[in-house]
């Protein structure tokens, strides 16, 4: 009997997506849709979680089939229960039941929720025989060591989403660890690249994420406009590649096609180059150790035209500068940073705060809750105790910048 070639090289696999919802999230579904219309039997879902979006969620689950369907909001319950009734699928809803659909049995998991809201599902996810692909920073940003700690004790793998964390894992070279030089981390500079201060004092939330290369969720379009993206990016890369802040850089490029590089002693640098697209960083996790096919445009080398490369400018844009100091502290900085920036952000897609008030929030809150304090978080506990206090050190310092 002759053999049969099967269609697609993707093997089969129990899928999580935690936030399925998000811009991440529809991109992971958007693949999984794409390679189950040439082999409907690939990616099985075990479950879907959401925040609130209950009806996109119930939308996702008809079409995808989970096990499982999970609204973080506890008083969207009914309307799901209701939705998905007599599909089959189970729902279930609260925090509580986030972080439980992480622990279902999956052998891939999408983590794309966003803020530190997102760590302990992800914790949860960290478990032997797991690959973990990982968008949301924020949680690695608040608790780098024990997240990367409890990576190790699981044998999970870890595989960055972030485009930039995933150009440079792909030309990481283990073996040849000792001759990296430096990681260098491209940025876009964001839509307000070429502002002035004056003109970004003006900023309204609708130009802030309007991002001119990457259509993203709303927190992180305005984390790029203020380059605190760049910042959390380089704390990423800190805790996920083992390198110190001395050997991680950053330069703009705002044509968005370069996604970071690696230096080596011998005078190499390796890039990874792609179109803007969060299909390709996805595919490369989701297939990985092979490379499947990804819906997303191709580089044309003729038609992109220059490629420049400039400096980031910390005057113009002190989020970075508050990122790239925490770094430096280490501690209990980033974990504060991180914190009394997602209050500052909300506040300002709310217009209780002007643009340029988000670096001022986050600068007075490091102030009063970092300062002297050599608190080492030995817990998660620890972490999301502090993050608490940051958060409500954030708002006090927001009600008094409006008042
Ligand atoms: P998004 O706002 O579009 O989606 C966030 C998802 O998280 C939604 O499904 C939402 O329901 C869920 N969520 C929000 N709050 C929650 C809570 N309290 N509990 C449980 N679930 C909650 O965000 P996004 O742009 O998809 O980004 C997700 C993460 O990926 C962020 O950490 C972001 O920094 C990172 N990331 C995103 C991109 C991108 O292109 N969008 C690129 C790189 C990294
Ligand atoms: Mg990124």
């Amino acid at each position: 009997m002759a053999e049969v070639t099967p269609r697609v090289s993707v093997p089969p696999r129990r899928i999580s997506i935690l936030g399925a919802t998000g811009s991440v999230g529809a991109s992971t579904l958007d693949l999984i849709a794409h390679h189950r219309s040439r082999d409907s039997g690939c990616f099985e879902i075990e479950a879907l979680t959401a925040q609130s979006r209950v009806a996109e969620l119930a939308g996702l689950a008809m079409r995808f089939r989970p096990r499982l369907a999970v609204i973080g909001d506890p008083s969207r319950y009914g309307e799901l229960k209701a939705a998905l009734a007599g599909t089959g699928i189970e729902t279930a809803a609260g925090a509580m039941a986030v972080e439980e659909a992480a622990l279902r049995p999956a052998d891939w998991i999408m983590a794309a929720i966003v803020g530190t809201a997102g760590l302990r599902p992800a914790m949860a996810a960290l478990r032997p025989g797991v690959t973990l692909a990982l968008a949301n920073k924020e949680c690695l940003v608040s608790a780098g060591p024990l997240f990367m700690a409890r990576v190790a004790e699981a044998g999970v793998r870890l595989l960055p989403v972030d485009s930039e964390h995933n150009a440079i894992f792909q030309v990481f070279e283990p073996a040849n660890r000792a001759a990296i030089d430096r990681l260098i981390l491209t940025a876009s500079g964001g839509p307000f690249r070429t502002w002035t201060r004056e003109q970004m004092r003006a900023a309204t939330p609708e130009q802030a994420v309007a991002h001119p290369r990457w259509s993203m969720g709303m927190k992180i379009s305005v984390d790029s406009a203020t380059l605190m993206n760049k910042g959390l990016e380089l704390i990423e890369a800190h805790y996920l590649f083992d390198m110190p802040p001395s050997q991680l850089d950053i330069v703009v490029h705002p044509q968005s096609i370069v996604h970071s590089l690696v230096s080596y002693k011998d005078g190499s640098v390796l890039a990874q180059m792609a179109s803007p697209d969060m299909r390709t960083p996805i595919a490369y996790a989701l297939g990985y150790p092979q490379r499947i096919e990804a819906p997303a445009p191709r580089l044309d080398l003729i038609a992109m035209g220059a490629l420049t490369f400039e400096k980031a400018d910390l005057a113009r844009f002190p989020c970075l500068a508050l990122a790239e100091a925490s770094l430096k502290e280490g501690g209990i900085a980033p974990t504060v940073l991180t914190a009394a920036n997602e209050i500052a952000v909300a506040a300002f897609l709310k217009r209780r705060l002007g643009f340029l008030d988000i670096s001022h929030v986050v600068e007075e809150v490091m102030t009063r809750c970092v300062s002297g304090r050599p608190l080492t978080l030995t817990t998660i506990e620890d972490v999301l105790s502090l993050d608490r206090e940051a958060r409500s050190c954030a708002e006090e310092s927001a009600k008094a910048l409006v008042s």
